[in-house]
């Protein structure tokens, strides 16, 4: 589909797009670039692409596709390094998590020619870095592309189809609706899980080590969210502060009316509410964005049959894990990532 695919960062999802791209055949040369030497050694002893260079000039030379997949205020410098040497009819994309400062930062730099078509995966773990990256992880998730009014459609069509290729659906969208779309739906439950783990940071060492052993009545959920790049998302509240702030004013006036139900004791206004919250999460299920499992899907280890003392079988490793409050995959990952769909 592509002669030569050139990813400016290989975190998380510059890694699961070569790792898929591969898989797929979707290019004939992937070209990586990074910027620290420590991640690239990384990319190449995984073997991730054809060529590595520090230099992301190397890598978009000759690229009929080039992605960024870096944090979005590393944009603006990348975009004046790379920005002279794209060539006209390559599609320059990326996969940040803001799709309206992005587009002004990238057009700007974008010579004539060039077809800027931003995207975004909605699709991501609280990992981060080369290693914590794997091929499957667009397979039916979202990704919403934005390119401006005018933009060449054989070009939006070849990368709606490079996309559906690595398992998206692909819908297109005005910046400033993805914008409000997933300050609701992704930034503002980052911004109350960051604030949930950070209120239980600031209390007594006692009751903290109460919250952390007791944590899987609910708080453990959001200790995953909260564990997400403190960078990308420190990047991601800076530069969609308009959407954040109008949802978080609707949302706190909703907290004021929850809180209200409670203070009077309304348990007919609690339960309809909680009544729908609960129809929204089956109704998530429902669209294939959540698996219906138990414990969100984690992994628990297999129950293993072993003989007993007296020969009869008996099953361990059942009751065990339930108990563990943190079972996550396990994979030589770094500690911080971007969240569930950032
Ligand atoms: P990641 O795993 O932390 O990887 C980030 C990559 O960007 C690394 O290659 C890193 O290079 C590079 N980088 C960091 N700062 C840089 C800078 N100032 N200049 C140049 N390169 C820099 O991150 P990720 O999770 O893949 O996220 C990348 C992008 O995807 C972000 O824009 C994010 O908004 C978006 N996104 C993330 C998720 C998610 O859940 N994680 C989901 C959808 C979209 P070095 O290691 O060499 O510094």
């Amino acid at each position: 589909m592509f002669e030569k695919l050139a990813l400016i960062g290989i975190g998380l999802i510059g890694s699961s797009i070569a790792r898929a791209t591969r898989l797929k055949g979707l290019a004939k040369t992937i070209a990586i670039s990074t910027r620290k030497q420590e991640t690239l050694d990384e990319a190449r002893a995984l073997g991730l692409g054809d060529t590595y260079s520090l230099d992301p000039v190397e890598a978009v030379k000759g690229a009929d596709l080039v992605i960024l997949c870096i944090p979005v205020l590393a944009y603006e410098a990348v975009m004046e390094q790379i920005g002279p040497y794209l060539a006209p009819g390559t599609i320059l994309s990326d996969v940040g998590s803001v799709k309206q400062h992005v587009t002004k930062v990238m057009a700007a730099r974008n010579p004539e020619g060039v077809h800027l078509i931003p995207g975004h995966p909605l699709a991501g773990t609280e990992h981060s870095g080369p290693a914590s990256g794997f091929p499957e992880l667009f397979i039916n998730r979202w990704c919403v592309l934005t390119p401006a009014a005018g933009t060449d459609l054989g070009a939006i069509n070849k990368l709606t189809k490079f996309w559906s290729m690595l398992g998206s659906n692909v819908e297109t969208m005005d910046p400033s609706h993805h914008d409000m779309v997933l300050a609701i739906t992704s930034h503002i439950p980052h911004l109350v899980a960051y604030n949930i783990v950070g209120t239980v940071a600031d209390l007594e060492q006692d009751t903290q080590s109460e919250v952390i052993k007791f944590s899987a009545s609910g708080f453990r959920d959001f200790t995953r969210i909260a564990a997400s790049d403190p960078v990308m998302w420190r990047d991601v509240f800076l530069t969609n502060r308009d959407a954040v702030l109008e949802m978080l004013g609707r949302f706190l006036e909703d907290l004021s009316k929850l809180q209200r139900m409670v203070r009077v004791g309304d348990g007919a206004g609690m339960e309809a509410l909680f009544t729908r919250t609960r129809k929204i999460r089956r109704s998530v299920i429902t669209a294939g964005q959540e698996t219906a499992a138990p414990d969100f899907g984690r992994p628990h280890a297999a129950p293993q049959v072993v003989s007993g003392p007296d020969g009869a079988a008996d099953v361990r490793g059942v009751a065990a894990p339930l108990l563990d409050v943190n079972v996550e995959p396990q994979m030589p990952v770094r500690e911080h990532g971007g969240g569930d769909d950032a």
